[in-house]
């Protein structure tokens, strides 16, 4: 048994991340036209009608673009709590009640052999999550679209093998950049999106409890580059006394392809 993990593409033009066991395969978000998600699952092995699931983390569009078009066309149940099926169902289109599953965020769940934990996340969404997953006692947690890390949701993630964490903007690049202030204040609130800096700091945290794998994600293309995060988080992380390739091994995610594919047994 093993869970294995890979980013389909990550960014703030769209989100989709596969994860599955030998039997079960989950996307978390479906932010792209469901074409570019087929093509990326199939990168993979992965074919469309094979998929037992489709969770969301929130309903901005760059994370369910793609969500209803699947579960019509695959039948594929959608996943999301409450508030976000509220907030969503207008955009993704009519989706048959049986593919409709509404989760409790306090209470873990099944799909299959993967277990499926909710957990909060601050970010100006109707009710945002990050999730974790479990098979055969590894852990996997999926951390993006937030504006700052608490000590509950470290506590949460610190015992994962590996997390996927968002690297989102370096802050000088977006104080000085082309974006309207309004939504610069937006990005940079607590309820916007973690810079490359607090991904670094977040990591000196994480990297005491169980996280040796990090995936960077949902980088801005206008405010940030991929060299720039990975730099910028590993220079916090050695100035911690952390050794990145060692304690700690950095990996991206990409906007317009897969990431690695890591499997955890
Ligand atoms: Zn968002
Ligand atoms: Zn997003």
């Amino acid at each position: 048994m093993s869970l294995k993990v890979c980013s389909l593409f990550s960014g703030s033009s769209g989100n989709s991340t596969y994860l599955g066991t030998e039997k079960t395969h989950i996307l978390v978000d479906a932010g792209l036209a469901g074409k570019y998600i087929i093509d990326g699952l199939k990168d993979v092995g992965i074919d469309g009608s094979d998929l037992n699931g489709i969770l969301i983390t929130h309903e901005h569009v760059d994370h369910i673009k793609g969500a209803g078009v699947l579960s019509r066309r695959f039948n594929i149940p959608i996943y999301a709590n409450e508030k976000t099926w509220a907030a969503m169902e207008s955009k993704i289109g009519r989706v048959s009640p049986s593919n409709i599953r509404i989760f409790d965020k306090d209470m873990d769940f099944y799909i299959q052999d993967i277990n499926v934990q909710a957990y909060e996340i601050p970010h100006d969404a109707a009710d945002p999550v990050g999730f974790s997953f479990y098979n055969n006692n590894k852990k996997i947690s999926i951390t993006t679209d937030l504006g700052y890390t608490n000590k509950k949701l470290i506590k949460t993630v610190m015992d994962s093998d590996m997390v996927i964490l968002e690297a989102n903007h370096d802050q000088d690049m977006l104080i000085n950049g082309p974006y309207p202030a309004m939504l610069k204040r937006r990005i940079l609130s607590r309820k916007g999106h973690l810079s490359n800096e607090d991904s670094g700091k977040a990591l000196l945290e994480l990297v005491k409890g169980r996280v040796t794998h990090v995936l960077l994600a949902h980088l801005s293309r206008e405010n940030n580059h991929p060299q720039l995060a990975l730099d910028t988080v590993t220079e916090i992380l050695e100035d911690g006394g952390v050794k990145v390739g060692k304690d700690i091994f950095l990996d991206m995610t990409y906007r317009d392809r897969i990431s690695n594919v890591y499997q955890f047994k």
